[in-house]
């Protein structure tokens, strides 16, 4: 061992004993558990593991890290994990143990720790009958989804959850900790709303929560075969929807998995998920054109807004997967066709899922306070499938690049970060004029590039 190296164990042994939290290292038992991800395709490799506990453990990892030639990778549960890229030199710090979330009812506000999964702050939200601007996961992490912007089944009407957060509670790149809001450092706080992790390390944030106890939702399923017609009224009802209403046009494989509920397990469908805010008349009367074409399948109804997070089917725990998003502009019946080719019934696509959720209506408008995040495409469309080992793995990857290409002409020279899994450009993702002053404040809060982040500034 050199010098070099034994001094850089002393310093990593000294910050393993001053840790709330656990340091893990490669030759540790708990290393596997430590540096596994919630997408388990992504082979995480750091230097080592930070488990924080606390703000506290946060500055402390970070000086720790300064001193010792390292990077900090911070993250909450891994659902970004497979665009990181190299973790050799850095710390992977763990929020996953920060789990504090309080609702203020008066204030309409949660202060939600670094490590809270969204059906979490839903389910406290819910008591008093708030709703946040949760992810469609029960499990996707409040601040990877809302650093990156993050589009709620309610962003039609109230916009995107970065641009919900009154305040955040930071560790900078020296370590420090304080606050960011509209006074406290105000380019900050723009910058971690849309722009991802590549400024601070974010210890928690304040969201503002929404009057929503209930919602009109659900899905209606078709048969693969009749994707065609189903997508296209899918489309028709996005042309005159209003604000109040998200949906999402979708292809769906289900895996003949044990987990996967009987009415679906093993079977294809072409399916449309509604949320709509507002009665169920209304609700019923609006997607009536959908009702039209005889869903096999129809579980429309009043449900308590907490449950919005089992409408999409996402999975319900870690899984290996391999995906990829494009933003569109507005579609026409060729890019129905287009994608009932490249993923629908003949195409012999072995993809579990392909969706176009519907966008504009409040994420279309920019409002003076807004954070970095910009998503004023029409729609968004992503494709994902099962990648638990290399052969199966190279095999999603040519279905989502097919469903990819085959949307190109409707590309909408915009890429949203959190949908990307794949490499772009900071253009792509914030246009360059945001991209811009993204750099100039990444350059003036972290100028050694300390924090590594998905599709990093
Ligand atoms: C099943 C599934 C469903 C999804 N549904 C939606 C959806 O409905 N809407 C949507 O918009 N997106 C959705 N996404 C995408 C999701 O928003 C991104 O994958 C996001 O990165 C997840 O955040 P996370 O904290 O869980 O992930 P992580 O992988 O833990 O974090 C992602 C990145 O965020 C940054 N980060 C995380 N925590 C911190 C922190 N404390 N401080 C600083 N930086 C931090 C880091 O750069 C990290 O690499 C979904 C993803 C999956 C897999």
């Amino acid at each position: 061992m050199t010098a070099l190296l034994q001094s850089e164990h002393s310093i990593l042994d000294r910050l393993a004993r001053r840790l709330d939290g656990e340091l893990v290292r490669p030759a540790d038992a708990a290393w596997d558990e430590a540096r596994t991800a919630w997408n388990l395709a992504a082979d995480q490799r750091p230097a080592a593991v930070v488990l924080a506990e606390s703000a506290a453990d946060i500055s402390k990892t970070v000086v720790a890290a300064g001193a010792l030639g390292l990077r900090v990778a911070p993250q909450g549960t891994g659902h970004g994990a497979t665009v990181l890229g190299d973790l050799s030199d850095a710390i992977l710090l763990r929020t996953t143990r920060m789990r504090g979330v309080s609702v203020d009812p008066a204030r309409r506000s949660a202060r939600v720790e670094a490590g809270v999964l969204w059906q979490e702050v839903s389910d406290a939200a819910a008591e008093h009958d708030l709703a946040a601007l949760a992810g469609s996961s029960h499990d996707v992490g409040v601040f990877g989804y809302t650093l990156g912007g993050g589009v709620s089944w309610l962003a039609r009407k109230y916009g995107l959850s970065a641009n919900s957060v009154r305040g955040a509670e930071i560790v900078d790149a020296d370590g420090i900790a304080r606050r960011v809001d509209h006074e406290n450092d105000p380019d900050l706080f723009w910058a971690i709303r849309g722009g991802g992790g590549s400024f601070a390390v974010v210890t928690a944030l304040e969201l503002e929560l929404y009057p929503v106890p209930e919602v009109y939702a659900g899905t209606l399923f078709y048969p693969l075969d009749g994707a065609s017609e189903v997508l296209a009224a899918w489309l028709e009802l996005t042309d005159s929807a209003p604000d109040e209403l998200m949906s999402c046009g979708r292809l769906m494989r289900f895996p003949d998995f044990p987990f996967v509920p009987e009415p679906v397990r093993g079977q294809d469908f072409a399916l449309v998920e509604v949320a709509y805010l507002g009665d169920e008349a209304d609700g019923v009367e609006l997607t009536r054109p959908l009702r039209e074409l005889s869903p096999v399948l129809d579980t429309t109804g009043i449900i308590p807004a907490r449950r919005l997070s089992e409408l999409h089917m996402d999975p319900p725990g870690p899984v290996p997967g391999h995906g990829d998003g494009r933003m569109l502009e507005p579609l026409s019946l060729e890019a129905v066709d287009a994608i009932v080719a490249s993923a629908g019934a003949p195409s012999g696509s072995s993809l579990l899922s392909v969706e176009v959720r519907h966008l504009g209506g409040a994420l279309a408008e920019s409002k003076p306070g807004d954070g970095a995040a910009i998503i004023d495409s029409a729609y968004m469309a992503f494709a994902v499938g099962m990648a638990p080992v290399p052969a199966v793995a190279e095999r999603t990857a040519a279905d989502v690049a097919r469903v990819m290409a085959a949307l190109e002409p409707w590309d909408a020279e915009r890429d949203y970060l959190n949908f990307r899994e794949s490499e772009t450009t900071g253009e792509r993702l914030f246009g360059e004029e945001r991209y811009g002053r993204l750099r100039e404040i990444k350059e003036r809060v972290d100028p050694d590039d300390l924090f590594l982040s998905n599709h990093p500034v």
